[in-house]
């Protein structure tokens, strides 16, 4: 189950923890925070990116406090940490941000490639293991920004929107890619993008009917294929930096990441088969139901800088190339249908697949209920959890606590208890 800072101070850390060992859990993730944490850093382990203690707590350390709480009720610890969106460093170093094919930072997403940005994280990470009982260090967030902000056409998912910055532009021309033909090309991307009419969605619409309309995309624009490349080389050096970090901490500390399911990775700069080199566990985040209210967001703004058509249509190229076959006709149903019910089976076994063994398989389950967002049932949790187990996962995880309702948890306990 995936927790916070606030779980633990609205329920208290031990009927927490003795709430999660009632229904059955034996493991919880804590979300550390980003740039603010929820325990007071060491302050001599940080270069010029030092990170503070949210001064929110008041010098209270809820890390420390959920060791011992986990720990007393026998439920394992994760310490999870937010990696690139970080508002409090991305506002204290706007020049360590990540920067659009235009030259414009985004407001609170940093370069992974910035080295200041990687030695900040790993000392991070140093910093945990070195002070706190944790059991296993766990990555969210280690990813590019999937790239859709307003009503941008989704032309530009195909591109990457982030990170044409100095650091990356170093980088990538050591590797070997022709710096001025990613740009041109992602330029060409990025305009066409911009052209948020009706006629233009349209075009886009009957051009990409499915996945293998994308392949010509990258034969037309082979530079953004190798740039796609390079993006996932960048995650996966920074999670090897981090394993090796942790291997170096002296006692066993395993790694884990949150990744994006494996039909959208690739966008972000995941790759399931090289992170399995360097991750203990993954955990896709396979949502289900709850990718409706993720999408329709998106949907809504898009629709809005048209002007015009059916909701239906945009709905209809979500389903085209993302496989979400949810035969939605309105943004209300998809918001609360989602994905089609076999969403977790499919995308489950994809990172089976793709992960092999050496890496254990947590699916990631929503199973919260926030209006707007996430409209987790019963019925759909079973469902869910059935499939992932018969998918090949090797345990699950759930977003998040607070959200869960006592229902939602009674389901959880008694379809896991079922397939024991
Ligand atoms: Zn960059």
């Amino acid at each position: 189950m995936w927790i916070n800072s606030q779980d633990l101070l609205r329920d208290g850390v031990d009927p927490l923890f003795s709430k999660l060992g009632s229904y059955g859990f034996d493991s919880a993730s804590l979300f550390v925070g980003a740039g603010k944490l929820i325990f007071e850093p060491d302050k001599t382990l940080y270069g010029t990116m030092a990170p503070v203690h949210d001064p929110g707590l008041k010098g209270k350390d809820l890390l420390r406090e959920a060791c011992r709480g986990a720990d007393d009720h026998g439920i394992g610890l994760t310490a999870t940490a937010v990696c690139f969106p970080d508002e409090y460093h991305a506002q204290s170093f706007p020049q360590y941000a990540a920067q659009d094919v235009s030259g414009a930072r985004h407001e609170n997403f940093l370069c992974p490639n910035r080295a200041e940005v990687r030695d900040y994280l790993r000392n991070l990470m140093q910093d945990m293991c070195a002070r706190y009982e944790v059991d296993a260090i766990e990555l969210d967030y280690v990813r590019y920004k999937r790239n859709r902000e307003g009503s941008e056409l989704p032309v530009l998912l195909l591109a990457g929107k982030y990170c044409y910055c100095e650091a990356c532009r170093a980088k990538a021309e050591a590797s070997g890619l022709d710096w001025k033909e990613v740009i041109s090309s992602a330029r060409l991307a990025s305009e066409a993008a911009e052209k948020v009419d009706l006629d233009e969605f349209r075009k886009i619409g009957e051009l990409y009917r499915n996945a293998l309309d994308i392949v010509r995309f990258y034969v037309m624009y082979p530079a953004l294929a190798k740039w796609l490349r390079f993006r996932v080389d960048t995650i996966s050096s920074f999670v090897a930096e981090i394993k090796d970090e942790l291997k170096s901490a002296g006692r066993t500390i395993e790694l884990s990441a949150d990744l994006f399911y494996p039909t959208l990775s690739w966008i972000v700069g995941q790759d399931y088969e090289q992170l399995s080199g360097h991750l203990d566990s993954a955990k896709p985040m396979i949502y289900s139901a709850a990718m409706g209210g993720w999408e329709t967001g998106y949907l809504r703004s898009l629709y809005k800088g048209l002007g015009g058509g059916s909701e239906g249509e945009l709905i209809e190229f979500l389903d085209n190339v993302q496989g979400f076959s949810s035969g939605a006709s309105s943004f209300a149903e998809l918001e609360v249908e989602g994905a089609h019910d076999q969403y977790v089976l499919h995308e489950t076994r994809k990172a089976r697949l793709l992960l092999g063994d050496r890496t254990r398989l947590y699916t990631g389950l929503s199973s919260g209920w926030v209006p707007g967002v996430r409209f987790s049932t019963p019925v759909r949790v079973k469902y869910d959890i059935d499939s992932a187990v018969k998918a090949g996962s090797d345990g699950l995880w759930f977003f998040s606590y607070g959200s869960t309702s006592e229902e939602i948890f009674e389901t959880i306990k008694n379809s896991v208890a079922a397939l024991r």
